[in-house]
């Protein structure tokens, strides 16, 4: 079974030498959304209310269940007194307690918990923050049901002067058909748009910024306000943090000179003393069979699974700090052969080492908006060059195909992290008309055409068993994800050799030697050789079937007689198993070094690049059959890198094998 039909196979820029370095530096806010908003005046009633009921049996015994309201939600001042007046109903007979519990926030002292009205004093705070409040109801027959208001306090003092404005951010959540994967636009999800840069704006000139804040983890914001002004609330498509963790992250439309995506609510006019509630919502556009409105919903559900994946980082790190990163999305980007994201042309949904990742939004052929998976496994990518050191050379890969080491870590390790980030081994990617299609994953079924080292299908297998706390046949792990950051943050930069599978299961056996055994069983489950494990993977055995497959790596030792590597197109071409070899350059004196590769045939073209702890010192790659490189070496282990250029550079090359000798000595 194929992982990912065409998804997997997709596309990623390693040095960014595409055409949208090209860009604007101007970057006007982009009104592009207009949207539906309710106002409220003071208050939008009680809570949910959800059914407890015990399973009646006969209908004389049929209780029916009271109904809680636990009243309206409120904005108040630090120290202000807070009454929360809740009510419940019971048709069948009467209500005989009440209890108030605070659900989220910061702790508060509750008054009279145990009667309709409570109170408590609100504590001081900085900025704007909301708590939950719970109150159950129970009638005479022991039948109860609950419901729930949000408190949010304001930072800072008012008085007489001061209005506030508050409310709720949402958006249309579109989910996943779990037969055909496609998008389901009957089960929508209003979900709460969290953590996003809300603004209040001056609307006389229309780009005076009054106050910034952000939505809270419910999605709720609010503001003091002083004076009377017409003004309006904008939310900013942008996660922004600048204490513990650092991030600044934000969906720009690359169609639009990559101006930011804003959603503007309606003109509003303030003044001392008033409350004002006003709810936000970014609606999906959705008519019934198209898209015939702003797909405002867009760069909010892009950005609701992003802060999941922040959300990860910051359990393993709560310092972690990511560099500037732009997901470039808009309903013009479409696959194309090349690279013009100035037109929508994205080749597919990847990630670019210039911080950018661009999504497809191409109704009735490909969007991604909504598949989480895609966003998260191109969020991976950012993460793994970001925090990590990703040793990936990109190109098109699947899941059924054997790889470069490099490549089969990189797309496996993208997507365990995305369904580690979403906590579900379910990976689901929607397309076609209607988006009504999809494909679909398991990463906990771990059968993949071809298991080994090189598959990142058994790669993303590994990774997410490690993690998940579901466990199965060779799986007794469930290891917070901290654990696996700590390899890829700690290890992978100060590793020797290239970071696949390999270096992962050395570095992640030396911090966890109680688990040593269980992660060995884990990887041999996927053919891969963990038990008998060093720095190189030398007890490898698994070769795919390849002739040019082991060793993982070569000990090219200095004035000895030249070594002869092989490289071969057997599994395809550009970033396939056996079309890259590695060899170690052990130096112990510093001095000038004589690198020599020369092809068997001369229609042959041996490169080689000599990386320092995944740095490039060097690189040979002169057109011919014979390399030669002299260089100055410090001390040091080094990694080289060999391919044949024919190889690499011909993705229709099938078949064949290279030879080359090599061999290096001092001068
Ligand atoms: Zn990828």
């Amino acid at each position: 079974m194929s992982l990912i039909g065409k998804k997997m196979v997709h596309f990623y820029y390693k040095n960014g030498s595409n055409s949208q370095k090209n860009k604007l530096k101007i970057n006007p806010i982009n009104l592009l959304f207009k949207l539906t908003l309710m106002l409220v005046l003071a208050g939008c009633g009680g809570g949910s209310s959800e059914g407890s009921s015990k399973g009646s049996i006969t209908a004389s015994e049929i209780n029916i269940l009271p109904t809680a309201n636990a009243g309206n939600h409120q904005t108040v001042l630090a120290n202000q007194e807070v009454i929360l007046v809740g009510n419940g109903v019971d048709t069948d007979g009467e209500i005989t307690s009440f209890r108030w519990e605070q659900i989220s926030g910061e702790t508060v002292n509750l008054k009279n918990s145990n009667s309709a009205t409570a109170s408590f004093a609100a504590p001081i705070v900085n900025e704007a923050t909301p708590l939950l409040f719970m109150l159950t109801v129970t009638d005479d027959s022991d039948g109860s049901n609950t419901g729930l208001v949000t408190i949010t306090i304001l930072g800072g003092e008012l008085d007489g002067e001061t209005s506030t404005i508050s409310g709720q951010v949402t958006f249309d959540s579109i989910n996943h058909n779990p037969n055909q994967h496609g998008l389901d636009y009957e089960n929508i999800s209003i979900k709460p748009v969290r953590n996003v840069v809300v603004q209040v704006v001056d609307a006389s000139d229309r780009s005076t910024i009054v106050a910034t804040a952000k939505t809270t983890a419910t999605g709720y914001y609010s503001f003091a306000l002083q004076g009377s002004k017409e003004i309006f609330i904008r939310v900013r498509a942008e996660l922004r943090n600048s204490s513990g963790s650092r991030y600044d992250i934000s969906v720009v439309n690359n169609f639009e000179k990559y101006a930011l995506y804003v959603l503007d609510a309606e003109d509003i006019f303030i003044s001392p003393e008033r409350a004002i509630q006003l709810n936000v919502h970014a609606s999906s556009g959705w008519s019934g069979t198209k898209y015939n409105a702003e797909r405002a919903a867009a760069p909010f559900a892009i950005l609701d699974a992003i802060y999941d994946c922040v959300k990860l980082l910051e359990s393993a790190d709560s310092n972690v700090k990511l560099p500037k990163l732009k997901v470039n999305w808009c309903p013009e980007n479409k696959a194309s052969e090349e690279m013009k994201a100035e037109i929508g042309e994205i080749v597919t949904s990847h990630f670019s080492s210039t911080n950018d990742i661009y999504l497809l939004g191409n109704a009735d052929v490909d969007t991604d908006e909504f598949d989480k998976s895609i966003i998260m496994h191109e969020f991976a990518h950012y993460v793994e060059a970001s925090i990590s050191r990703s040793d990936s050379i990109g190109g098109m890969h699947s899941v059924t195909e054997k790889l470069d080491m490099r490549v089969a870590f990189g797309e496996g390790f993208a997507n365990a992290f995305a369904c580690i980030a979403s906590n579900n081994p379910e990976y689901r990617d929607s397309f076609g008309l209607e988006q009504s299609t999809g494909s679909y994953k398991n990463l906990d079924d771990n059968n993949f055409s071809s298991t080994g080292w090189y598959n990142e299908g058994s790669v993303g297998s590994i990774l997410y068993d490690l993690f998940d706390t579901e466990n199965e046949d060779n799986d007794s792990i469930s290891l917070p994800f901290k654990n696996i950051y700590d390899v890829l943050s700690k290890d992978h930069v100060q590793n020797d050799g290239v970071n696949s599978i390999f270096s992962f299961l050395f570095y992640l056996k030396i911090r966890n030697p109680e688990i040593s055994e269980s992660i060995s069983l884990l990887a041999s489950a996927q053919d891969i050789e963990a038990s008998n494990l060093d720095e190189f993977a030398s007890f490898e055995t698994n070769d795919g079937g390849g002739a040019h497959a082991l060793p993982l790596y070569t000990d090219l030792k200095i004035d000895e007689s030249p070594l002869i590597i092989g490289t071969s197109v057997e599994f395809g071409s550009t970033n396939k198993l056996s079309n890259y070899r590695y060899l170690i350059l052990n130096i112990t004196e510093s001095g000038e070094y004589k690198i020599t590769a020369n092809a068997e045939k001369p229609e042959n073209d041996p490169d080689f690049k000599i990386f320092l702890k995944g740095e490039v010192i060097k690189s040979a790659a002169r057109p011919g059959s014979k390399e030669e490189l002299s260089i100055q070496l410090n001390v040091g282990v080094y990694c080289l890198v060999l391919r044949n250029y024919i190889d690499v550079e011909d993705p229709g090359r099938a078949g064949v094998s290279s030879l080359f000798t090599i061999g290096v000595e001092k001068l």
